[in-house]
């Protein structure tokens, strides 16, 4: 294939071939010269011989299939084929990789640098495009001590941006055949996005805290009940039998509190392993309602369970126990939040599923978002609803509801027995099963849960 590369190599070749062949001419009519004055030949044998040997040199450079330029063209290709190797490399990386002359301006980024600042980056200068003090330290600092260098710094936005910049000066190593002026320094800069990991670390602290605190709260109200009933209630039977009653129920809120962070555990820990056996959706509702109708009873309540399939069974690949726990805590909530007489209903279908109310607020996935990232039609789509006829949540609690230890009201949460864990037990177990969770509400007509599941296959 020809080249503008090609043609250029080809060009200083010629250029080559001709001054070789004017050399050659020269020194060959020059030697016959010598040659004819020393061993007396006639001038006109000389220039003969001179002819015969221009002829052969001219043969050799011009009329011989030899194609000068191809040697010279092969050995630059094999370097253009690691320098385009070496970009391809710095393009595959998923995080900004940039190369940096020395006065900062940059001369190669992968696409991840752009998308990351937001614009073409090749040709403008470092500090148009990361414009925190940080980095410019970073460079200078590179530059001067010929040091890599290694800094954290913040990208302000909507949401800001925590990254950690790395500047590794690139010193090549010295061969006797570089012309060192005319290289000139480059620095590797390399960006990580570390934001996921300190939102996770975050987390982890804020969820350490707050299970230390709704643990230290119980604990710390039994031992002072122990204070009171050694001390001056130690001879007082009616005082006593009052405050073993407050520490038991401190006690099994303790106990539920563990018994929650224990499945929350062990669910997260499973959670990259979707379950294989099959469950029936219908069986799950009918169990948790025989399982919650005292609970229901003591709110005098009811919970009614409504397949809208046609053939009454719904199979879909889960874990027996963890879907009983999802329409167990969804079911008990509706009970727990509605206001009096709670009715609570278990919808199980296929497809798109009821709305709840024209105006009413929603959070989470479609049912058409999870069946197309699940690659299924809208239409085979496994929905359980549960439904209560209860004041609603407000719009900004909505979003929060699922977050660990989010409560809309923490008093009214633990006087029902809360512990800020269901949603969040919910919203694994069903991340576990691939499927999705839609949350819905309309003020003063009540919310509604909806859990997406992909249908059996078998
Ligand atoms: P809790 O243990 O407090 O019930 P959850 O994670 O199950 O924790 O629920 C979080 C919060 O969501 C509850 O404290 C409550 O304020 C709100 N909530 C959950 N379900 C309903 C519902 N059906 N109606 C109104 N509010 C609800």
């Amino acid at each position: 294939m020809e080249t503008g590369l090609d043609k250029e190599i080809a060009k200083v070749a010629e250029q080559v071939r001709r001054t070789d062949f004017m050399w050659a001419a020269g020194l060959s009519g020059g030697a016959c010269g010598i040659l004819a004055t020393l061993a007396n030949v006639p001038v006109l044998q000389a220039v003969l011989v001179w002819m015969v040997i221009l002829m052969g040199l001219a043969a050799r450079y011009y009329t011989a299939n030899v194609n000068w330029s191809v040697p010279v063209q092969r050995a630059v290709q094999n370097q253009l084929v690691v320098f385009q190797r070496l970009r391809a490399v710095m393009n595959a990386l998923p995080e900004p990789v940039i190369m940096l002359k020395g006065d900062g301006v940059v001369e190669m980024a992968n696409p991840a640098t752009a998308e990351f600042v937001g614009t073409e980056p090749e040709g403008k200068h470092m500090t148009s495009i990361f414009r925190a003090p940080a980095v410019m330290l970073a460079l200078e600092d590179a530059v001067k001590s010929s040091q890599p260098q290694v800094t954290d710094f913040v990208v302000s936005g909507s949401v800001d941006r925590h990254c950690r910049i790395y500047v590794t000066p690139l010193a090549l190593e010295a061969e006797d055949d570089f012309d060192s002026e005319l290289i000139e320094d480059r620095m590797l800069v390399f960006v990580s996005d570390l934001s996921t990991e300190r939102r996770l670390e975050q987390m982890r602290s804020d969820f350490i805290a707050n299970a230390s605190h709704e643990l230290r709260t119980p604990l710390a109200s039994m031992l002072g009940f122990i204070e009171t009933l050694r001390g001056h209630a130690r001879e007082d039977k009616e005082v006593q039998e009052k405050f073993l009653g407050i520490m038991q129920s401190q006690a099994e809120r303790m106990l539920r509190l563990v018994t929650d962070l224990m499945s929350l555990s062990s669910i997260e820990l499973n959670e990259h392993m979707p379950p294989e056996t099959r469950v029936d959706l219908v069986k799950v509702a009918e169990e948790v309602r025989a399982a919650l109708s005292p609970v229901a009873g003591s709110y005098e309540g009811t919970i009614e369970v409504q397949s809208l399939l046609n053939d009454g069974t719904q199979i879909v690949e889960g874990d027996r126990d963890e879907l009983i726990q999802v329409v167990q805590n969804l079911t008990d909530n509706a009970l727990k939040y509605s206001q009096e007489k709670p009715k609570v209903t278990i919808l199980i279908g296929r497809g798109e599923p009821p709305v709840l109310a024209e105006a009413a607020l929603r959070t989470g996935e479609t049912a058409q978002q999870i069946s197309a990232r699940a690659g299924l039609s809208a239409g085979d789509l496994v929905f359980i609803q549960i439904r209560d006829e209860g004041g609603g949540i407000r719009r900004q609690d909505l979003p929060r509801l699922t977050e660990r230890f989010y409560r809309v009201d923490v008093e009214e949460s633990k006087a029902r027995g809360g512990t800020g864990l269901g949603l969040a037990i919910v919203k694994h177990i069903i991340n576990r099963h691939k499927g999705g969770l839609q949350i819905e509400s309309a003020s003063g007509q009540g919310s509604a849960f909806t859990c997406f599941f992909r249908p059996s296959r078998k």
